[in-house]
């Protein structure tokens, strides 16, 4: 979602002349944008704005700002630790840039960190008219109501809400008229989506009827909001990607219960056969949190046996990390070192499923998304239905173009195959 957010942030600045530059000393301004879920990733923005110091020494009239849900949780923090921060723009309020920026060029500092009642996404600047490239991510929800007990989204995002579906088959539309041919629909719930009659399952065939759209998918899902439409708009939606996101965080119901996911490590189950059963041929993705407070050896092996269960055929699997303001937080940590070899056990099972789907594409045909060229002369670089990147030998016309290709080599990140 920070990508898009920071297509979104450039573009609002483009009416004050701004354009994109390709390194820092360039730049008359610079703006990080932030991800606050774990504790490392939010301290990195501190160490980023270190390195920017002496530029801003030498070009006093270089603006520095930090965007996104560090700037949301931390905006004081920010600029007491940073004072030559000029500008702090929450995830909700960067609509308000352009008149930021103007604050910002009299010499003050602009903080904005507030939810605001008006849609931002109603205010922003229309967007270019520009050819772009074949893929493209598109925000439909924003927010979170669950409250995870470990997790920050709710309170730097805010509430759930979602974008009436007119406003984005609009986007949509005018994305697919500047060439892109996938479209990713983001949410931090994003099947919770409520801007349709018919859920995110609505838009989505609202969306395929789009000409020239060829392929959706969508991310991050929860399972409590996985609805029939949507499993049923896997089965019978050919431009919806067999490929589905779908964090459990554990598998052990003592740690999902500490975790407020309000579900059974066999509800998740039931689940994924009825996703199953709808579409066999289906990539599962999910996050996992291992050193949760409380988590047990028995607790970890749970997890290990729930993913051992379903197969995953590609992970995110992250320490826990306390974050400030959740009810985790107050909780007892597992000691260290007892995370980290958890950690590395369940990567290294994540990794051998992981590998073994890569293996099991070798032999087969899917259809590609060419995106760009590759490395090597004459290599060209899409993704599979999966979601896994494969290389072919071809014509760079096919940039933009979905073909069907024979997969012939695994490797451990990617595939090679021949065009059909
Ligand atoms: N809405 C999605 C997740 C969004 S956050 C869901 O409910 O499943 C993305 C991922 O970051 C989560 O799935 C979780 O695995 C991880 N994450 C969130 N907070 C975390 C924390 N405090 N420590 C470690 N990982 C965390
Ligand atoms: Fe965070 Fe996802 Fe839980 Fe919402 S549902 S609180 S985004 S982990």
């Amino acid at each position: 979602m920070n990508v898009y957010d920071s297509e979104r942030m450039a573009e609002a600045l483009g009416g004050q002349g701004y354009v994109s530059t390709n390194t820092p000393d360039d730049a008359d301004m610079i703006l990080l944008n932030t991800c606050h879920i774990r504790e490392k990733a939010a301290e990195k923005i501190y160490s980023e704005l270190g390195r920017y110091k002496g530029l801003k020494a030498e070009k006093p009239d270089l603006k520095i700002g930090v965007a996104g849900c560090v700037a949301q949780a931390e905006g004081a923090e920010i600029v007491r630790r940073q004072p030559m921060v000029d500008l702090v723009v929450g995830p909700q309020s960067y609509h308000k840039l352009p008149q930021m920026e103007a604050r910002v060029q009299t010499g003050r500092r602009a903080i904005d960190t507030d939810f605001p009642e008006e849609d931002k996404f109603e205010h922003l600047t229309k967007r270019p008219k520009a050819r772009r490239g074949p893929t493209a991510f598109l925000t439909v929800q924003e927010g979170c109501d669950k409250f995870c007990a470990f997790c920050v989204v709710p309170y730097t995002r805010g509430a759930e809400v979602s974008r009436p579906a007119e406003q984005i088959l609009v986007e949509a539309a005018e994305l697919v008229d500047r060439g892109v041919r996938e479209l990713t629909l983001l949410g931090q719930n994003v099947n919770a989506y409520h801007g349709h009659a018919d859920g995110l399952a609505g838009l989505i065939w609202k969306l395929s009827d789009i000409d020239g759209l060829e392929r959706i998918r969508f991310t991050t899902s929860h399972p409590n909001d996985m609805d029939d439409a949507l499993i049923n708009a896997h089965r019978d939606c050919p431009k919806l990607m067999p490929y589905l996101h779908l964090p459990v965080q554990s598998g052990s119901d003592r740690i999902l219960k500490a975790m407020n996911r309000k579900h059974t490590a066999a509800e998740y189950i039931d689940l994924i056969n009825r996703i199953r059963d709808a579409k066999p041929d289906l990539l599962l993705s999910g996050d996992f949190i291992v050193g949760f407070p409380g988590e047990t050896d028995a607790d970890f092996e749970d997890t290990m046996t729930l993913v051992r269960e379903v197969g995953y055929g590609q992970a995110y699997s992250f320490k826990y990390s306390a974050r400030p303001g959740t009810p985790a937080a107050e909780r007892e940590d597992v000691p260290a070192d007892v995370a980290d070899e958890r950690l590395q056990r369940l990567q290294a099972l994540l990794s051998d499923q992981q590998k073994a789907a890569q293996n099991a594409m070798v032999g087969r045909n899917t259809t590609v998304l060419f995106e760009k060229t590759g490395r090597e002369a004459g290599q060209l670089v899409g993704k599979s239905e999966h979601l896994q990147a494969v290389h072919v030998v071809g014509n760079i016309d096919l940039i933009g173009t979905v073909q069907s290709v024979r997969i012939t080599t695994a490797m451990t990140n990617s595939l090679e195959g021949e065009l059909l």
